[in-house]
């Protein structure tokens, strides 16, 4: 088996699908994007028919988890709505799973995962490990109880943040929701393929190098795809509108990779991409 048994479909944010052809995984599920206004002075609350189109659109008919880094609404907003629509276990800290709870998923399909532990979903094991979320750290603590939605974007705190190590026969994919760095955490592990946060990137030299050697270079990796760098607060487009400073962010990761030679490859939203 080659690492094109692989395939990845960008969804927007840190949201990906990811798929063999026999199991089908989804990083977070951030679908809804409520507006701007809608964050800084309401209730936010996940969209069932966004979702659901959005689900439609990316041709997921069927999924077996969903995995969720931290607990930020621009993160786990509809995890748990998206597993109430596909039948998908939902796999994150205990905040998350109290999300999922308040979206009415059942116990049996609630997975905890604490820093270290692998769970095998098909020919995939997925490790959740320690990580720390990027500076500024909003919303800290715990969702210590199931979060009904509608609720303020401060109920969907931080709940501690998790980097996610997909081992693979055709390949191994590292996923970093957050650009935070836990020096030494990802000792050992080998990624074909890193996904890397661009909102939140460190803004000094010294800060971006050091998060490059360790995510990049540590893990010997072959290829860079960042996440998290289009503009959530807009309907997702193709190309899609970028954050504030994602550009810049983007194109020093570009020049370091080339320098490396690591190929870096933006996804085009919504397709579907054979990571050969
Ligand atoms: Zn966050």
């Amino acid at each position: 088996m080659t690492l094109s048994s692989l395939f990845v479909t960008f969804l927007g944010t840190t949201t990906l699908l990811l798929s063999d052809g026999e199991t089908r995984l989804l990083t977070d599920g951030f679908f809804t994007r409520p507006a701007l206004m809608q964050v800084l002075l309401g209730r936010v609350a996940p969209s069932p028919d966004r979702i659901a189109q959005a689900l439609h659109r990316a041709g997921i008919d069927r999924l077996t988890a969903v995995l969720v880094g931290h607990s930020h609404y621009d993160h786990a907003l509809d995890c748990g709505e998206v597993c109430r629509q596909t039948g998908a276990v939902l796999a994150g800290s205990a905040s998350t799973l109290n999300i999922g709870r308040g979206a009415g998923v059942p116990e049996a399909r609630l997975c905890l995962a604490e820093a270290g532990r692998t769970f095998s979903w098909g020919a995939f094991q997925v490790t959740f490990l320690k990580w720390r979320h990027s500076f500024p750290r909003f919303y800290p603590g715990e969702i210590r109880a199931p979060l009904v939605p509608p609720a303020p974007v401060s109920a969907y705190r931080e709940g501690g943040t998790f980097a996610l190590f997909l081992e693979h026969p055709a390949g191994n994919l590292l996923i970093l929701e957050s650009a935070g760095m836990v020096p030494g955490a990802l000792q050992g592990r080998r990624a074909r393929v890193v996904f890397v946060a661009i909102a939140g990137f460190p803004r000094t030299p010294a800060g971006r190098e050091r998060l490059f050697r360790e995510v990049v270079l540590n893990t010997a990796a072959e290829r860079v795809v960042p996440i998290h760098h289009d503009h959530f607060f807009l309907p997702l487009g193709n190309p899609p509108v970028l954050l504030p400073g994602s550009r810049v962010t983007m194109e020093w990761l570009e020049q370091r990779c080339r320098q490396e030679g690591v190929d870096f490859t933006v996804l085009p939203p919504w397709e579907c991409v054979s990571l050969g």
